[in-house]
């Protein structure tokens, strides 16, 4: 049996939704139930992890793309530095957002 577990990420934006993997679960026909039932903590970090990714990386797109223009006007703002800023999750990800 494999079950594959999928995120459906829907930006709303006139294109047609985008379906990401976020794990599968494997679990073979005579497997012993004592082996384990369920999900595994491994499998489910695992699994989190990559929905956290494609979470952040959706909030980052959204956060840059209204933080370019000027919310009066919607004249594009000037760069005033290109470093990074570090943001840490509750998964311990970090993500960088470029300024
Ligand atoms: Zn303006």
């Amino acid at each position: 049996m494999r079950i594959t577990i999928q995120a459906v990420v829907d930006r709303q934006d006139g294109l047609p939704p985008e379906t990401l993997e976020l794990g599968a679960v494997q679990r073979e026909q005579d497997c012993d139930p004592s082996s384990g039932l369920g999900l595994f903590i491994r499998e489910t970090h695992d699994m989190l992890e990559r929905l956290q990714s494609i979470l952040l990386k959706e909030q980052t797109a959204l956060f840059l793309k209204s933080a370019v223009r000027c919310q009066g006007c919607g004249e594009r703002l000037a760069t005033k530095t290109t470093r990074s800023l570090v943001y840490r999750t509750d998964l311990a990800l970090e993500k960088r957002i470029p300024c």
